[in-house]
């Protein structure tokens, strides 16, 4: 059954094909045949060149797939059946399947592919399709702010009314953790609870092209196609990791227009607008900014702080408003991480039985904090100062001795101090050009204020605490 018979001889062929059915016996050994005959079994030798065994696969997708999962035991056996070589060399070759006699080849091993892989339609239910929604993710618990809401009403408006010319496809795209996922599986759930019988299929890029795959392999593209095609909504997260796989998106863009024209909605995710997607075709471009296309921006300061807000309400632990406020001043990247953020304090609160308070969220968040940090400048200490007591930014650099604007600006100078790495005439000169013994005169004034006076001291170290975070 092997299918090497076919290449042309090299001068010690025969001896060559022994050491390779070997090598794939041995192959098969170790992996089980599941994964063989999945991945592995349309390897075919097209020689030794040199120190290199040469390998042809059908895709390159399987040619990728062989190397980074399999590559370095191929080698290792190839070396130690075959002396004198050093590597395995895996290329393209779609012809290499040809040789053997296609009906023989059906007959004896793509049944048992199908088994694993692809049921006959008819006995695939419906909601084969239907990848797990995650139950968390529904259009009441996403907060909506200005840097979602385009996006939300979107994502509304097809969950009440699918498959509308303007609304179709929905092209949804953003950053990483912005919502994207948690906007699909919305409609997924909105569409369901509306009706039950509607076929909604969600899945990755990378799920698509892996079923697309599979059904190259086990020649059942057919089944793939009438099972995508039969869909009402398609829904396909991360497009990104589509792009560059031509086959599979030659595929997609067939099953794309073919949805679209039946009436169907579709509905993608991307990292990037279709636009600035590199290595797409032109008219899948095309089609995909074809419907209605909606950023989700990055997050502000407002929208993080309502999120917040709405999951600490949830979580079953007291998270004091000061707590939500600098988590969400400190954590800007994304809703992730911001939740990942809270999900630890109130893991820790509820482990060890104690409040959420300003003082332990440091601790118990010491190193995403780190991670979030960014080099306190002295502008930072200024304005965050002047905003606490409330006067002018401008007073830090300015002439007047008045106790208001004076006393202030001595505990910038004092935070500047403690704070950042600046010497004393740096930051002298950053407040007015005052002389370092100015600051100098500051830091100790400071630090005897706070000695006396606890109410002072325990504003002094909630400013540099908030400043820290
Ligand atoms: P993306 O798919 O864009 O990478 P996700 O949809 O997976 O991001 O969102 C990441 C996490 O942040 C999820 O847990 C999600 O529930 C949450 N999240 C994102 N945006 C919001 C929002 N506006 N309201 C509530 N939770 C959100
Ligand atoms: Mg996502």
């Amino acid at each position: 059954m092997d299918q090497d018979t076919g290449d042309t001889p090299p001068p010690n062929a025969g001896k060559i094909a022994a050491c390779w059915a070997r090598v794939r016996a041995r192959l098969r050994q170790d992996v089980g045949d599941v994964e063989y005959r999945n991945w592995l079994r349309q390897m075919s030798l097209a020689g030794v060149e040199g120190e290199a065994v040469v390998v042809n696969l059908p895709t390159r997708f399987l040619r990728d797939w062989v190397r980074d999962h399999y590559g370095d035991r191929l080698r290792t056996l190839c070396q130690a059946e075959m002396p004198g070589i050093r590597v395995v060399e895996l290329r393209v070759q779609s012809t290499a399947r040809v040789e053997t006699p296609v009906m023989e080849r059906e007959a004896e091993e793509v049944a048992p592919l199908a088994e694993s892989l692809a049921p006959a339609p008819v006995e695939v239910p419906r909601n084969d399709w239907l990848v797990p929604l995650d139950p968390r993710f529904t259009f009441d618990s996403f907060v909506v702010g200005k840097p979602n809401e385009f996006a939300h009403a979107c994502a509304r408006r097809v969950a009440e009314r699918p498959a509308q010319p303007g609304f179709n496809p929905l092209f949804l795209y953003g950053g990483v953790g912005l919502g994207k996922t948690h906007l699909m599986h919305s409609i997924a759930w909105s569409l369901r609870e509306q009706d039950p019988n509607l076929s909604v299929a969600y899945m990755s890029a990378e799920k698509f092209m892996y079923r697309f795959i599979a059904a190259l392999r086990s020649h059942n593209t057919m089944e793939f196609k009438t099972q995508l095609r039969s869909v009402h909504v398609l829904m396909v997260d991360d497009l990104q990791f589509l792009i560059g796989k031509d086959n599979t998106q030659e595929e997609f863009f067939h099953t794309f227009n073919a949805l679209i024209d039946a009436g169907k909605q579709i509905i993608i995710s991307a990292d990037k607008a279709p636009n600035d997607l590199s290595g797409i075709e032109d008219r899948l471009r095309t089609r995909l900014s074809g419907g209605i296309v909606a950023d989700l921006h990055a997050t502000t300061y407002e929208l993080r702080l309502s999120i917040l807000q709405a999951k600490a309400s949830v979580s079953g632990v007291e998270v004091p408003p000061r707590v939500q406020e600098l988590l969400a001043r400190k954590i800007a990247s994304n809703v992730r991480d911001l939740e990942g953020a809270l999900n630890r304090v109130v893991a820790h609160a509820k482990l060890f039985g104690r409040p959420v308070t300003l003082e332990s969220v440091p601790e118990v968040l010491s190193d995403i904090l780190r991670a979030h940090d960014k080099r306190l400048s002295i502008d930072d200490i200024q304005r965050k100062v002047a905003e606490h007591y409330n006067i002018r930014l401008t007073e830090m650099a300015s002439a007047r001795r008045s106790r208001a604007v004076a006393r202030p600006r001595q505990v910038a100078m004092y935070l500047a101090k403690q704070l950042t790495s600046r010497s004393l005439p740096e930051i002298g000169r950053r407040f007015g050009n005052r002389d370092h013994t100015t600051v100098l005169h500051a830091v100790n004034k400071i630090t005897e204020l706070m000695a006396e006076d606890p109410s002072f001291a325990e504003d002094v170290t909630l400013l540099r605490k908030m400043l820290e975070m």
